[in-house]
């Protein structure tokens, strides 16, 4: 006999997130510090009503639940009302990187069918640029100027905040991002209310983000790169203050710190070296910092070993944009107190442990089929699968996790007998730089374009400030010449300045797989000793 369960209905959305953070922690503030310098203050409580604002001003324009609503736009206070604003219509947020080129810009707004454009009076002449091109966007608005465009202040501050949520399942889509992770076009991560509030739950745990009601966070990771890491969600559940700034430069924002409090901070390796670097330089008080996260590209253990020694709490993280994006974390394990300085910056050194409500595994790189034993010694291809990782690509016809569900993640990592994870390698052929993306695929087709370029190959080289940069391995044509200069300039005309590879190398050859394929595994290794001169 089936028995039903005899709990409450509540569908699992993001707006009980903002209800709550009302609710129970109303008072405590989201600042903003904008580019200008000034700071402007709302409250989690001011946020919700804001937000409810705009789920009416959304209906007015006629956007319906599914809709996309995108934001072109940095991290600051009315771009989280836009968060709750748009999930809370029943619409999708769709997170738009402003730093990708053109042709990107034009293909994921049209792919995305964007009906709506909140933006930045500092994309304006990006905006004017695609404005022809993006064929599906109806309305565009502005957040912080009313000279183009209508005012968010305004279009929102014509309504009184009297509205309902959109009610409707939690397998509803809420938030798009796109990936341009790996070759082709960006594809799109649709993620749902359901996986964002399961990731909201872990995140928060004292062995993952360990936030609570005393964190004042500052999340430098960009609000359009892989959902802010759930910072928007996960500061509500727990009533966090959220402080935001406009300029990312090491004075600024420790300056920020100091005033605010701020004792959370959150981003790629590149900004912690640049604020250690900072203070070290001039000598300043380290901001009230007790916890430190890191992500998106592998932290040097000098650098975690810097911040452990002023005393902070650091937490490296690995995921993806298709991850949520939190899937590891190198928390503390039981015999952690027992460890001097140098075993504990081992632990934080490596990838860490899947949280729970994630799955693990790697497999040989030339046989997926035969899953690698967790030894610490055999490294695979990076696979993942659990509550909140990605099942397929926005508008894709198939899946892109397997049946069993394992997403293959483009990292070649290995597991360590107790799960850690320690990546290696990546298999997808691109570079990351700064926390940003490059495409060796696009680099090489513009070098073949010479006519005296037989083959060319882009690699990550090591780079003390931007994790890795790329380089330009190329074989000329017999008897043709080329120079360095020749090559940058045709470079120059293809893909975006900081694309640019910061050296370019002649060679006699280039390693092939079996099959013809250009080996960047053997090219690295071939590189293994290059450094750039910085
Ligand atoms: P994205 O989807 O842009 O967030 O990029 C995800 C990719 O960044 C991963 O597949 C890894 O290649 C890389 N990545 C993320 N976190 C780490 C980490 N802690 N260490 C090394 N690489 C990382």
């Amino acid at each position: 006999m089936n028995i039903l369960g005899a709990m409450q209905d509540w569908e699992m959305r993001t707006s009980l997130l903002i209800d709550h953070a009302a609710r129970e922690h109303g008072g405590r503030e989201i600042v903003t510090q904008w580019a200008d310098g000034s700071r402007t203050r709302t409250t989690w409580a001011g946020v919700r009503r804001d937000a409810l604002k705009m789920v009416q001003a959304l209906r007015r324009l006629g956007i319906a639940p599914g809709d996309r609503v995108a934001t072109l736009a940095m991290n600051h206070g009315r771009h989280l009302v836009a968060w709750y604003g748009a999930t809370g219509a029943g619409g999708i947020l769709h997170t738009i990187n402003p730093r990708l080129f053109d042709d990107q810009l034009d293909y994921i707004a049209n792919h995305a069918g964007d009906r709506v454009l909140i933006y930045d009076a500092a994309f304006q002449a990006l905006v004017d640029r695609m404005r022809p091109h993006w064929k599906t966007i109806e309305h565009y608005i502005c957040f912080d100027s009313g000279e183009h465009a209508l005012h968010f202040e305004d279009w929102i501050g014509a309504e009184d905040g009297d509205a309902e949520w959109a009610q409707g399942s939690e397998r509803d889509p809420c938030m798009l991002c796109y990936t341009s992770g790996t070759t082709g076009h960006p594809k799109g991560v649709l993620f749902e209310h359901r996986s964002n509030m399961l990731h909201t739950y872990a995140a928060i745990m004292p062995q993952c983000l360990d936030l609570d009601a005393r964190a004042a966070v500052l999340p430098v990771v960009p609000m359009f790169h892989a959902n802010n890491w759930g910072f928007p969600w996960a500061a509500a559940a727990v009533g966090a203050k959220l402080v935001y700034c406009a300029n990312n430069d090491a004075a600024t924002l420790c300056r920020l710190m100091h005033a605010e409090g701020v004792n959370y901070l959150a981003g790629v390796p590149t900004v912690w070296l640049a604020l250690l670097q900072h203070i070290e330089e001039t000598g300043q008080a380290m901001p009230p910092l007790t916890r430190a996260l890191t992500g998106g590209s592998a932290m040097p253990r000098a650098i975690i070993e810097r911040l452990m020694r002023h005393g902070i709490r650091v937490a490296h993280a690995w995921g993806m944009t298709e991850t949520s994006p939190i899937a590891t974390i190198a928390f503390e394990p039981a015999d952690y107190d027992d460890r001097d300085l140098d075993g504990q910056v081992a632990v934080k050194a490596l990838q860490g442990k899947a949280l729970f409500g994630i799955e693990l595994r790697t497999v040989d790189l030339d046989d997926p089929a035969r899953v690698l034993p967790r030894d610490g010694k055999s490294a695979g291809a990076l696979q993942v699968r659990g509550l909140w990782v990605i099942r397929r690509y926005f508008k894709a016809e198939q899946d892109t996790a397997d049946t069993d569900q394992w997403f293959d993640t483009g990292d070649v990592a290995m597991l360590h007998p107790d799960g850690t994870l320690q990546l290696t390698d990546r298999t997808k052929d691109v570079i990351k730089s700064g926390g940003e993306w490059i495409s060796s695929v696009e680099l090489e087709n513009c070098a073949v374009a010479h006519p005296a370029v037989a083959e060319a190959a882009a690699i990550g080289i090591p780079h003390p400030k931007w994790d890795e940069r790329p380089i330009l391995v190329v074989v000329k044509k017999p008897g043709m010449d080329v120079t360095v200069e020749e090559l940058r300039s045709l470079l120059a005309a293809g893909v975006a300045k900081w694309w640019l590879p910061d050296a370019i190398e002649f060679v006699d050859d280039i390693p092939h797989t079996g099959t013809g394929k250009i080996s960047k595994k053997d090219l690295r290794e071939r590189f293994g000793d290059y450094r750039l001169d910085v």
